[in-house]
Parts: C-alpha cells; sequence; structure tokens
C-alpha cells in the first residue's frame, strides 16, 4: 500500500527543485491540499510518482511561460501593470463508501483523487483535444518530447483509474488523477 500523499509532498518538492536546476530564476509557490483521510491504495509507487513528475513539470513550465509572457508585455508596456505569481498546487480529495468515516463528496464514492492544478496560461480548446497524443508538443525543440501525458494517461489507465484536465484560457490548467480505492495492480 502507498501513501500517496506522501508521495506527492515529495515529488511536488522534488520536481520543483529539479526544475530550478533549468530555469534557476523561476520562483513559484507550492501548495498543498492533502485530505487526512486518503487511503493507502496498492499502485506501482514509481509508477504514479512518474505521472506526478510529468504534470508537475509541465505545471511548472506553464507557469515560468505566464511569467515570461507577463514580463514581456511589461516591457512592452506598462498599462498592463500585472503582478503574476506562479503557484502550484497537488491536492488529494477521498470520497469515502459508506459506513467509511468521512465526509462524502461530489465525487463517485470510494475514488481517489490526485490533482497537480497551475495558474500558468492554460490550454486553448484546439490544442486540449490533442495533448494526450504521443508526440504532440507546443514546446520549442529539446523542451518537451509530447510524451509525458500519453504515457501518463496509459499508466492512470493501466491502474483502472482516469486522468482527466479541466483548463481556462487565461486562468490555469488542473490535471486530476482519479483512481479507486480497490484499484486494479498495474
Ligand atoms: P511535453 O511536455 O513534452 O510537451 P506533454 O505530453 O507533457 O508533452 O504535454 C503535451 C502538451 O500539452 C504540451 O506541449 C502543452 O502544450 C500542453 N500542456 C500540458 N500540460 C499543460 C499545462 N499544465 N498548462 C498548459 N499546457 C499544458
Ligand atoms: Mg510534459
Amino acid at each position: 500500500p502507498t501513501d500517496l500523499n506522501a508521495l506527492a509532498e515529495e515529488f511536488i518538492r522534488l520536481t520543483y527543485q529539479s526544475f530550478l536546476a533549468k530555469e534557476p530564476e523561476f520562483i513559484c509557490e507550492l501548495k498543498t491540499e492533502l485530505d487526512p483521510n486518503l487511503p493507502q491504495i496498492s499502485v506501482i509507487p514509481q509508477d504514479i510518482g512518474k505521472v506526478l513528475l510529468n504534470l508537475l513539470n509541465n505545471a511548472f513550465y506553464a507557469c515560468a511561460e505566464r511569467s515570461r509572457s507577463t514580463v514581456q508585455e511589461k516591457a512592452e508596456s506598462e498599462i498592463r501593470n500585472s503582478d503574476y505569481k506562479p503557484i502550484v498546487t497537488v491536492s488529494s480529495i477521498y470520497s469515502p463508501l459508506s459506513g467509511e468515516q468521512g465526509q462524502s463528496r461530489d465525487i463517485r464514492r470510494g475514488v481517489i483523487e490526485i490533482s497537480v492544478q497551475d495558474n500558468g496560461p492554460g490550454i486553448p480548446d484546439t490544442i486540449k483535444e490533442k495533448i494526450f497524443q504521443p508526440f504532440f508538443t507546443t514546446k520549442p525543440t529539446g523542451s518537451g518530447t509530447g510524451l509525458g501525458l500519453s504515457l501518463s494517461y496509459d499508466i492512470v489507465k493501466a491502474h483502472g483509474g482516469e486522468l482527466l484536465v479541466n483548463t481556462k484560457e487565461g486562468e490555469g490548467s488542473s490535471f486530476i488523477i482519479q483512481l479507486n480505492k480497490n484499484v486494479k495492480n498495474g
């Protein structure tokens, strides 16, 4: 059984550290909102770790992009004096089965959700349709393989779960890993 909250805490820090090695100027607030009633489930921690790493790298990249474009806007015209502050949040939430302790929520009972949220630029609708396709990337050559999300999708599916996205242009994106408490093992 894996403590997904601990995995989330570990990966948000590790991924930020490794991102900073590439972009030392990038300052991002890290937040965790973790459900203390999250049950431990038998997943392959390296696999779910890989998914978290991919989602977090995308989140940091998206925030860094938005920081850059905000800085450019400022330089070009002082009109929009935007003070953009990057924030990446990892949250977890469990909707208990009936009879279990805790508040049942708006999601299916027995479902664990881990989400990685950023306040980056968001994803336009035309691109959103393609992001889970292998080799689809909007990043410059050398910055992205376009495999992160397709690989992550396959890993979550292999665990009997779902990988969903919520995004709004100009506000940010949130990628949601849904797993069942009685998980199918990879
Ligand atoms: P890569 O990161 O190598 O480009 P991914 O499969 O991880 O490949 O992502 C595919 C594309 O999805 C990215 O190039 C980007 O256009 C988009 N994308 C993924 N995550 C985000 C995000 N958090 N915010 C904005 N766009 C994103
Ligand atoms: Mg990626």
